[in-house]
């Protein structure tokens, strides 16, 4: 049998530890995100210029309050692109095109800053 010195077991030990540790890290970081990536055709671009400037949120819960105020006699936590004046729904899938956003779709309950209220 072959001899492991104090220091080799100590030190392969904690290669292993270190690599546990950071897988659990790794997939704890995973589960915690709390944006969604959403897949839809057409969906708006990363980096879109007009959707940063607008803030837009493909997720509207996860934008702050102080973003998301009170407008047009609607509470800010009750705005969400599909009762937006700019949204169109698509025939099927919970998603729309959005006319301000380049006719990009956009999920039914994402948000920007130009929401408006949707007549009728
Ligand atoms: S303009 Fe309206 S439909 Fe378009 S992204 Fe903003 S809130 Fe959504």
């Amino acid at each position: 049998m072959k001899h492991i010195s104090r220091r080799q077991f100590f030190s392969g030990f904690l290669a292993i530890l270190g690599t546990a540790s950071g897988m659990a890290l790794l997939q704890s970081c995973s589960k915690k995100s709390s944006v969604v990536k959403t897949t839809i055709p057409n969906g708006v671009p990363e980096g879109n210029a007009m959707a940063a400037n607008l803030k837009y949120a493909t997720q509207a819960s996860l934008v702050p309050s102080t973003l998301r105020v009170d407008k047009m006699g609607t509470a800010g936590n009750g705005q969400f692109c599909d009762n937006c004046q700019f949204y169109k729904a698509a025939t099927e899938g919970n998603y729309g095109a959005c006319s301000l956003m380049q006719n990009y779709n956009v999920p039914a309950k994402a948000w920007c800053m130009s929401w408006v209220k949707k007549q009728g």
